[in-house]
């Protein structure tokens, strides 16, 4: 059996790669077979982690195996779908039985918290990097798209923001701080979680919904352009964790949350009539600002100003007392 060969088996025997709910036939098949219930749709994402650009290359793999499936499970959530499961192509220089199984190790761990099923993949040998494509389903027409805002809707997120972009200076060394700081920013961003189920609950209510990647204005604008609306952002409404402010100090914080990525966290567009009954139901529901009609994405502070940073990046920003 040569090393890839290994590899493969190594996955398939992973609990995670033991079928579950819709998987007909799963790895060690030319292709798996998935089955959708009649009147649903599937949803198909996929994403890479390429070592050194997405990830430090000299990493934990237990928190890379948790990482890169949490990432490509977001979407998931951000469409509204319920998970079925998923594929990975790993692409690895060498093999390492220890990182390996510490890599596997944190993979199932994530799975098995989003019930994915690993129902295939491809090994190859190159430089690192991870390709997971996730498939859900969801009824039809009810996906949460990111073109269905109105004039009116209440703009909200599902969490703190700024975590991950808090924690990328402890994730490359560039920075220390103590655990009490460290601890809760380092766990969002090697262990984002994907709401998936705030997602489903959404379903039927939000307008539009997408997982924040690349910071709050900058996917917001993707909201804004598909749905053909203005967004407006409320710079003091931003949900900030305790420790990202200790760690960064208020203004830090709230760049990290608006300009910072890695959050994963929904961001969604919600009429009005529909946050009370969500909050009622203990969803984490967080307004922070307001569609109206026009084109575009702008900030606002406490007083009301448009402190919309300019393309230039946040210095703009920075300097607002
Ligand atoms: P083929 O040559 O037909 O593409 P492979 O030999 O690459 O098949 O793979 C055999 C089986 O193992 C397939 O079902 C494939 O999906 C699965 N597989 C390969 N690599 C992985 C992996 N890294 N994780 C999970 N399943 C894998
Ligand atoms: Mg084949």
């Amino acid at each position: 059996m040569g090393e890839f060969e290994l590899i493969r088996h190594y996955f398939a025997a992973a609990s995670c790669a033991q079928g579950g709910e819709g998987v007909v036939l799963g790895i060690g098949d030319d292709c798996a077979l998935l089955s959708v219930p009649p009147g649903e749709q599937l949803a198909i994402s996929t994403d890479t982690l390429v070592a050194g650009v997405h990830f430090p290359a000299v990493c934990d793999p237990f928190l890379l195996g948790q990482r890169s499936l949490a990432v490509a499970a977001s979407d998931l959530a951000a469409m509204g779908a319920t998970p079925i499961g998923f594929t990975l192509a790993l692409t690895l220089p060498t093999v390492h039985a220890d990182w390996l199984q510490a890599y596997a190790r944190g993979l199932n761990q994530m799975a098995e918290r989003c019930q994915l099923s690993l129902i295939g993949g491809d090994t190859t040998c190159g430089p690192l990097s991870l390709t997971m494509t996730v498939f859900g389903r969801v009824p039809g027409g009810q996906a949460l798209t990111r073109s269905g805002a109105q004039d009116g809707d209440l703009l909200c997120v599902g969490g703190d923001l700024g975590n991950a972009a808090g924690a990328l200076p402890l994730v490359l060394g560039e920075r220390s701080a103590d655990a009490g700081q460290a601890d809760p920013l380092l766990a969002h961003y090697w262990s984002p979680q994907p709401q998936l189920a705030l997602g489903q609950a959404l379903r039927g209510k939000a307008t539009a919904a997408l997982d924040i990647s690349d910071g709050l204005l900058a996917d917001c604008g993707h909201i804004a352009k598909a749905s053909q609306v203005a967004v407006q952002v409320e710079l003091e409404r931003l949900p900030l964790s305790a420790a990202l402010q200790a760690f960064l100090g208020r203004q830090g914080a709230q760049q990290a949350a608006l300009a910072g990525g890695d959050d994963y966290v929904l961001a969604f567009t919600l009429p009005e009539a529909e946050l009370a009954p969500l909050l009622a139901a203990g969803w984490p529901v967080r307004v922070v600002g307001r569609v109206t009609a026009g084109r575009g994405v702008s900030l606002i502070d406490g007083r009301g100003q448009d402190i919309t940073p300019d393309t230039r990046g946040y210095q703009h920003f920075k300097e607002t007392p």
